[in-house]
């Protein structure tokens, strides 16, 4: 009976963890195969009844994005399952936050990347795909621990034309830019209200972009190599430049 007792208590004890893994979101991209959702290209999902005019667009989109990131960084290696909601209902479905027009989701297994047809873009593509191709060159533990998510997100705007993203860095402080630089958690960088975080985005585009004036985007990839083989962030990205 004790052993029972102790068998009830550790399966209560679990299920919390693994509900929350196993959110319906979760499971929604997990077995995006099995839920009406067929392949439209390499490890990209799309609903079956998707027009074929949408699905092009996707198509064309993501074809356009990865372009986008050879002409910079490189061309990308990372295939992540990416996901194509069709509306506002099927993005909240497959996870996304109401108004956010894709999210990569990333794990230690796989990493997925949700777009929302209803405000989709080149933009939105490309940053999602950059936090896919950073995530692929790092693995999940390193850039977990290593990577400063106001770098993640700072390189990744890079390639966001956004209207809010182009920004006169001349115009943003130094001020801002050592700020920013704080942001260095999902917490630190995601707090406050919108127009706080549409600010830590321009301020993180400006401090990426400083690094990358000294560590040109030709060699990001060559750079994130020597983070995942142990080195240390400042050790190779430098630590933060002395400004006025
Ligand atoms: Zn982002």
């Amino acid at each position: 009976m004790k052993k029972f007792i102790k068998l009830v208590l550790f399966a209560s004890a679990l299920a919390l963890p693994v509900r929350a893994l196993c959110s319906s979101a979760w499971v929604a991209r997990a077995f995006v195969g099995a839920q009406g959702y067929v392949q439209i290209d390499d490890g990209v999902y799309a609903a079956r009844d998707l027009p074929l005019e949408e699905r092009r667009r996707a198509l064309t989109a993501l074809h356009a994005a990865r372009g986008r990131i050879a002409g910079t960084f490189g061309a990308p290696v990372a295939r992540p399952t990416t996901i194509i909601a069709a509306n506002d209902r099927e993005a909240a479905r497959l996870g996304l936050a109401d108004d956010v027009p894709g999210t990569a989701f990333i794990s230690p297994l796989r990493t997925e990347v949700v777009l929302n047809l209803a405000h989709f873009s080149i933009d939105v593509t490309a940053h999602e795909l950059v936090h896919a191709e950073v995530a692929q060159r790092l693995g999940f533990w390193t850039r977990a621990v290593k990577l400063p998510v106001w770098f993640d997100e700072g390189v990744a705007v890079q390639l966001d034309r956004r209207e809010p993203y182009l920004i006169d860095c001349g115009a943003v402080g130094g001020q801002r830019i050592r700020e920013v630089r704080q942001l260095t958690t999902v917490r630190r960088f995601w707090h406050g209200d919108g127009g706080q975080i549409v600010r830590n985005y321009q301020a993180a585009k400006c401090a990426a972009a400083d690094v990358l004036e000294r560590h040109p985007p030709r060699t990001l990839y060559a750079s994130l190599a020597r983070l995942a083989e142990g080195a240390h962030f400042d050790d190779v990205f430098g630590p933060e430049p002395i400004t006025p």
